[in-house]
C-alpha cells in the first residue's frame, strides 16, 4: 500500500484537497492518506511553515500531495518564516531536482485560450525545468552599495552532473512521448548554457531514439506562442523554466487546469500550478482540476497505476464535456458549478 502524505495549505488548498481526497477514495485500499502542515496553517499550529514533523512524514511518504500555500494573513512575516519558505524547504529537504508541467488543451475548453482555436489543435507538451541550481542558488550572490552606488549581483552556475540527471529526466519521459526533445538555453553569450547544451548531446547518445533539438530562450518565448504543437518534451534551466512554463501555462485557459510533479531520486511532490488565490479563497468557486489531475500525476508516477490515472483524466473530460464549469473557465451556455459539485462529479464519473 502506497503512503501519500497530503498537505492542504492555504487558501483555496484546503478545499481543492477535499475534492482530491474524494479522487483517492474512489479507489479503496490501495493508498494509505495522512495529513501534515505546510506554509500559513503550519505557522499558525507550530510557529514554522516547514515544522519537523512535516519533514519526518514526508520524507516516510511515497508521494507528497500539496495544495497550495501563502495569503495576505502572513504577508508581514519577515522572508524567512513566510508560507513560501515552507515549500522552498520542503524542496530541498526532499531533493526534488526535476519540475515538470504538462501542457494539454482541453477540446471543450479551446475558446478559453487566448490563441487561436487552429493553433492548439494536437498541443500537448511537457516542461521539465530544472529546480535546484542556476541562477536562484548560485553563489556569490549580493546586494550592497560600493562607493555611494548600489550593486548587485547573482550567478548562473550549472555542474555537469545537475545537468546531466535533468537532462535523463527528459530523454526518458521524451521516450515515453513523441519522442521529441528540445533543450533551451543561451549558449550564444552564456558559458554555462555552453555546459549545458554540450552536456544535453551528450546524454542524448543514450538516447538515439530521441529526436533532439536547441532553441535558445528568445527564439523559445516566440515559438511556444506561433507553433505550440511542433513541441513535444520542452527541457529548461531553472531560470528559463520559471519563466517559459508560465507562458505555456496561459494557452489551456485557466491556471485552475494545470497540474505539475516536482522529482528527486527518492521523493516526488505533486501540486497544482497555481497559488493559494486568497481573492477566492472560501467561496466556493475554486477549479479544482488542476487538484485532481495531480493526482493523477501521482498515481501514474509514484504508485504504478497509470491505469487509474487514466480513469481520472476520462472522468474529467467527460465532467468537461457535460458543460460543468467552475467560474474561470465558465462560458455561456455552460452550467456553473462549485468546487465541490465538479470534485463530486468527477468521482462519480470514476465509479461510473
Ligand atoms: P494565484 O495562483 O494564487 O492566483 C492568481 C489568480 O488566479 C487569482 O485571481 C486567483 O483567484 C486565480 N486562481 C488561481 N488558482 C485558481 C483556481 N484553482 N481556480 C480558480 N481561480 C484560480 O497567484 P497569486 O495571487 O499571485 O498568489 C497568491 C498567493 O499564493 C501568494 O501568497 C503567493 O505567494 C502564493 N503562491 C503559492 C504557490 C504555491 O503554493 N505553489 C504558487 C504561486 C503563488
Amino acid at each position: 500500500m502506497k503512503k501519500i502524505l497530503l498537505l492542504p495549505g492555504d487558501g483555496i488548498g484546503p478545499e481543492i484537497m477535499e475534492q482530491a481526497k474524494k479522487v483517492l477514495a474512489c479507489f479503496p485500499n490501495l493508498f494509505e492518506c495522512e495529513e501534515g502542515y505546510i506554509g500559513g496553517a503550519a505557522i499558525d499550529k507550530f510557529g514554522n511553515p516547514f515544522p519537523e514533523i512535516t519533514l519526518k512524514q514526508s520524507t516516510k511518504a511515497d508521494a507528497v500531495l500539496l495544495g497550495a500555500v501563502g495569503g495576505p494573513k502572513w504577508d508581514s512575516l519577515s522572508s524567512e518564516n513566510r508560507p513560501e519558505k515552507g515549500l522552498l524547504a520542503i524542496r530541498k529537504a526532499l531533493g526534488l531536482y526535476a519540475n515538470i508541467r504538462p501542457v494539454d488543451i482541453w477540446k471543450s475548453l479551446i475558446d478559453l485560450s487566448p490563441l487561436k482555436p487552429s493553433l492548439l489543435k494536437d498541443v500537448s507538451f511537457v516542461v521539465v525545468r530544472e529546480l535546484t541550481g542556476d541562477l536562484y542558488f548560485g553563489t556569490p550572490r549580493g546586494y550592497r552599495v560600493e562607493k555611494g552606488s548600489r550593486i548587485a549581483f547573482n550567478t548562473m552556475i550549472y555542474s555537469e552532473e545537475e545537468i546531466k540527471r535533468i537532462a535523463h529526466t527528459g530523454f526518458t519521459l521524451a521516450r515515453n512521448r513523441k519522442k521529441k526533445l528540445c533543450s533551451i538555453d543561451k549558449s550564444n553569450v552564456l558559458e554555462a548554457m555552453v555546459l549545458w547544451r554540450e552536456i544535453v548531446e551528450e546524454v542524448h547518445r543514450d538516447y538515439k531514439d530521441i529526436a533532439l533539438s536547441h532553441m535558445y530562450v528568445d527564439n523559445a518565448a516566440m515559438q511556444i506562442i506561433k507553433r505550440p504543437a511542433d513541441f513535444d518534451v520542452i527541457l529548461t534551466p531553472n531560470m528559463f523554466g520559471d519563466i517559459l512554463s508560465d507562458e505555456a501555462a496561459v494557452l489551456s485557459g485557466s491556471l485552475g487546469l494545470l497540474p505539475s510533479a516536482s522529482l528527486g531520486i527518492k521523493h516526488a511532490l505533486y501540486e497544482p500550478i497555481h497559488g493559494s488565490a486568497p481573492d477566492i479563497a472560501g467561496m466556493g468557486i475554486a477549479n479544482p482540476i488542476g487538484m485532481i489531475l495531480s493526482v493523477a500525476m501521482m498515481l501514474e508516477t509514484s504508485c504504478d497505476s497509470a491505469d487509474l490515472a487514466f480513469k481520472i483524466r476520462h472522468a474529467v473530460a467527460a465532467v468537461l464535456d457535460a458543460g460543468l464549469r467552475t467560474k474561470d473557465i465558465w462560458s455561456n451556455g455552460m452550467a456553473l458549478a462549485s468546487t465541490d459539485e465538479i470534485g463530486t462529479r468527477i468521482a462519480e464519473s470514476i465509479l461510473t
